[in-house]
C-alpha cells in the first residue's frame, strides 16, 4: 500500500479556516478510541491555519496555510513504541501506549500535552474515518478549493516533485510556499503623477550570470516581482522620454522589499 500524505497548495488556500474548524468539530467532545481520545476544547490545534503578513503598507499581501504537525516520520523514529501499527503510513499516537509521554509533546511542534488525560495528542489523519470507508479526513473534506488534499503518495508523484516540506521528515507537502517579493512605484515627481508602462528590470546584485527579470508598471505606476529568492537585487527603470535610473542593493534577504516611490525625470532636449 502506498503511503498516505497531505498536500497543501498555498496559492489555493484562502484562509477560510474550514479545515481547522472541521478538525475541532470531529475531535472535540468526541472520543474515537482506540484511535484518539477527545481533544480539549481549547489549547490544541491538530490542524492550524497560519496567516502571514508580507511587506509593508501600502504594498502588503497575506498568505495562509494549514499546519499539520504530528504527521512526521520524526515521531516514528523517536517513539515508535507509542504509535498504532498501520499499513497506510499515517502517524497515529495510540492514547493507551502513549500515557505519561509528555516528552513527545515537548519535542514535536503540533503535538500537544493533554494534562487531564495524561497523554500527548496530535493529528491522527482521521484514521478512524479512513478505516470506516472515508477516502479523505474531515479537514480535507471541508476544503472546497483544493487547498488541502490527501491521498496515496504515488498518486501525487508529479506534484510532489515540485513540492517542499516545512520539516524534512514530515508527510505534509507544500506547493507554492511563499518566497520574497520586490515591489515599488514609478513616479514623475515634477508632474506629480505615476508613470504607467515603465520597464523595470531586476537581477541579483553582483551576479551577472543570474536570471534577468523584467516587468512593467501598471496603471497605478506599481510594479511587483513575486516569488523571488531571498537575495539582494539591482533594479533598472526605463520609461520613454525619461532618464534611466538604477537602484542598487535592494535587500530582500530577510523580508519582502517595498522600495516605495522611485522618481524618474524627463530628458531635457539638447539645444
Ligand atoms: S486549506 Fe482549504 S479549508 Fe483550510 S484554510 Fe485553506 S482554503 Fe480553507
Ligand atoms: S486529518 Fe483529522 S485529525 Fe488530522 S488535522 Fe485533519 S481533521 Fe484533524
Amino acid at each position: 500500500m502506498s503511503k498516505k500524505i497531505f498536500l497543501v497548495d498555498v496559492n489555493r488556500c484562502n484562509g477560510c479556516h474550514n479545515c481547522q474548524i472541521a478538525c475541532k468539530d470531529e475531535h472535540c467532545g468526541t472520543s474515537w478510541l482506540p484511535y484518539a481520545a477527545e481533544q480539549p476544547d481549547t489549547g490544541q490545534f491538530w490542524c492550524k491555519v497560519e496567516q502571514t503578513v508580507h511587506g509593508s503598507v501600502p504594498k502588503v499581501n497575506m498568505t495562509y496555510m494549514p499546519l499539520i504537525g504530528a504527521q512526521t516520520e520524526g515521531l516514528r523514529e523517536y517513539a515508535p513504541e507509542v504509535l498504532m501499527e498501520r499499513e497506510d503510513g499515517l502517524v497515529v499516537i495510540d492514547p493507551e501506549k502513549a500515557k505519561g509521554r509528555e516528552d513527545i509533546a515537548e519535542k514535536f511542534e503540533g503535538v500537544y500535552w493533554n494534562a487531564e488525560l495524561n497523554i500527548p495528542q496530535g493529528c491522527t489523519g482521521c484514521a478512524h474515518l479512513l478505516d470506516d470507508g472515508w477516502t479523505v479526513p474531515r479537514c480535507v473534506d471541508a476544503c472546497a478549493v483544493g487547498g488541502l488534499r490527501f491521498g496515496d503518495e504515488a498518486d501525487f508523484a508529479d506534484e510532489l516533485a515540485k513540492a517542499e516540506k516545512l520539516d524534512p521528515k514530515s508527510n505534509v507537502y507544500y506547493l507554492n510556499l511563499p518566497k520574497r517579493w520586490v515591489a515599488g512605484q514609478a513616479i514623475d515627481p515634477m508632474a506629480d503623477e505615476v508613470i504607467i508602462g515603465a520597464k523595470v528590470t531586476m537581477q541579483e546584485e553582483g551576479n551577472e550570470a543570474a536570471e534577468v527579470l523584467t516587468t512593467t508598471t501598471d496603471e497605478f505606476g506599481d510594479f511587483w516581482f513575486r516569488q523571488v529568492e531571498g537575495k539582494k537585487y539591482h533594479l533598472w527603470f526605463d520609461a520613454e522620454g525619461y532618464v534611466e535610473r538604477e537602484i542598487a542593493d535592494v535587500d530582500a534577504t530577510e523580508a519582502d522589499a517595498n522600495i516605495g516611490r522611485v522618481g524618474l525625470y524627463k530628458m531635457v532636449p539638447l539645444g
